[in-house]
């Protein structure tokens, strides 16, 4: 169903970009539509940011970040403290905003939120985090040390399907590091970014050392340009991360970009087959299957397909689909009415390439919200490998089970593949999961784990066209993506000694 985009109205709030501590408001004429995908209706109006707009927040935060990084350390972690209370006490508004404007439930939106929160606790302990080593009497009277300096302004840019959590896997480590930050989140799902920002500055962040412009490609572009900003993180598809790694890094600028995925779980006929059926249900349909996470193939091995199909169609049929603030609703609406119909196309496809289509999610309709965007959970089997469906991104409800004979033909497929973001063996065999984790050509892997996200204290990337860049997010790599390391070689002579002069290549010994 197309929804048609309302006239803009007054009576709808209008978001506003968040520079130098404080709400800028943009005429109703420069913002586009919001919707609660579970409706179909505008909710709010977003702005459109562009070059201007990432200028004044490269501006601002450029001026925040010298008191920012020369801040005693113990006095930016206790913000930090104070942030992630925050946070915690109004966990519940921000899952609110997630589920409005993104469809997941809420209780998958509440989950969001407190994951995100394990990346500011990580951030918490900065002092830590921060220390250099040192080495002493590297050479007579010389010593040496690392510093980790900040970089300056740094940015950003994330995708609409973890409005919270992926913003905040970003900018606490950024922040922490010293470095002074501008958010662009995805305006499909802005919602829940004003309320981060309103909440760094009630825990008591200098105004400019966190910025928010909404906006797409001109936004994104302009961040990429501006030469104030010195580092990017970006997160969404492969094709945005392709050109912002690319055009960032000819403008000297460090990028890690963490991209689009096509993730598989490979399936042991010794596995258990109740938690294989659970975990490809939950992984393949949860949020909509719009998690860069989800395992939306399943690759059986032997005669795993035909003890695994039954146990998945049956908790299929189980699954509720609805509003996601509705109490006892598994799986919310597709985000937007145009990816809904992408999702449709790719259904067609899967269908037209000869995979057989058992649970067709077409066919679904929610009468209680006929203009919301929704669609049931889709089914195929006997996928192969030539297929669209088996090597492209769907981002939707909809799981394919490939049949292979061998263990090795399946470790073969999933290393084959042009994505490597997250994968999954389903074992009760030791050595079988070990085999894997050591040859599977993919950085993070569940053992009878579907959603191998790492603890947010943990780095997390993929590789592949699923990542471009050396360093992944998050954890120990996170600090190193934020901080430049400095080396410094130190001499202190001892008291009444005198140097000699030489022209020789100084030595150490
Ligand atoms: P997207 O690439 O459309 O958008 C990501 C960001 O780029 C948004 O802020 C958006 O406003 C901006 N953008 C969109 N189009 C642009 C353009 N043409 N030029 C410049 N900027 C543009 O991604 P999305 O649809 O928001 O998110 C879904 C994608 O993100 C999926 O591919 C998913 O796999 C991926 N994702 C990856 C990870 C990961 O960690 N690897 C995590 C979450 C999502």
């Amino acid at each position: 169903m197309t929804v048609e985009t309302p006239a803009p109205s007054a009576a709808l709030p209008i978001l506003s970009h968040w520079i130098g501590g404080r709400p800028i408001d943009v005429p109703l004429d420069a913002t586009g539509p919001v919707y609660n995908p579970a409706t179909g209706n505008v909710i709010a109006r977003v702005p459109r940011g562009g070059a201007a707009e990432v200028d004044a927040a490269a501006q601002a935060a450029a001026a925040a970040f010298p008191a920012w990084r020369d801040m005693p350390l113990i006095a930016r972690s206790a913000i930090f403290f104070a942030y992630r209370q925050l946070v915690y006490e109004n966990r519940e508004e921000m899952a609110r905003l997630v589920t409005r404007d993104h469809g997941k439930t809420f209780p998958d939106a509440l989950s969001e939120v407190m994951r995100g929160l394990e990346t500011i606790e990580f951030a918490c302990g900065l002092p830590v985090h921060l220390a250099g080593m040192m080495t002493p009497n590297v050479s007579r009277d010389v010593d040496a040390f690392t510093l980790r300096a900040p970089l300056g302004v740094t940015a950003a840019i994330t995708p609409f399907n973890f409005p919270v959590m992926v913003p905040t896997w970003i900018y606490p480590i950024a922040l922490a590091c010293g470095n002074t930050l501008i958010l662009k989140p995805s305006s499909h799902t802005p919602g829940a970014t004003q309320l981060q920002a309103e909440l760094w500055k009630a825990a008591g962040l200098p105004d400019g050392v966190f910025n928010v412009v909404y906006g797409g490609r001109e936004a994104v572009v302009a961040i990429v340009e501006h030469p104030l900003v010195k580092a990017i993180q970006f997160v969404g598809s492969t094709a945005v991360g392709r050109y912002v790694y690319e055009e960032g890094g000819k403008r000297g600028k460090r990028v890690g970009a963490y991209t689009s995925a096509k993730n598989a779980m490979l399936v042991l006929p010794d596995a258990d087959m109740d938690l294989a059926a659970d975990a490809a249900v939950a992984s393949g349909f949860g949020s909509a299957g719009e998690r860069c996470m989800a395992q939306t193939l399943l690759i059986a091995v032997g005669d795993t397909a035909e003890r695994i199909r039954p146990k998945i169609l049956e908790r299929m049929a189980r699954l509720k689909i609805g509003n996601g603030m509705e109490p006892g609703v598994d799986m919310g609406p597709i985000y937007s009415s145009e990816h809904r119909a992408s999702i449709i196309e790719w259904i067609a496809r899967g269908e037209a390439e000869g995979a057989e289509l058992v649970v067709d999610g077409r066919s679904f309709t929610n009468p209680e919200a006929p203009d919301g965007f929704f669609l049931g959970v889709t089914l195929f089997d006997n996928v192969k490998p030539d297929m669209a469906i088996f090597q492209e991104e769907i981002f939707g409800p909809v799981l394919g089970v490939v049949r292979v004979a061998t263990y090795d033909e399946a470790l073969a497929l999933i290393n084959g593949h042009k994505y490597a973001n997250g994968t999954a063996i389903f074992t009760t065999n030791g050595g079988a999961a070990r085999r894997f984790k050591l040859e599977v050509d993919v950085p993070m892997i569940g053992v009878n784990v579907p959603i191998p996200v790492p603890a947010g204290y943990l780095s997390f990337g993929g590789s592949k066209l699923s990542a471009f860049g050396d360093l992944a997010m998050r954890g120990e790599d996170g600090v190193r993506f934020f901080t430049q390391q400095k080396m410094v070689t130190e001499r202190w002579p001892e008291p009444g000694k005198q140097g000699l002069l030489s022209l020789v290549f100084p030595g150490n010994s």
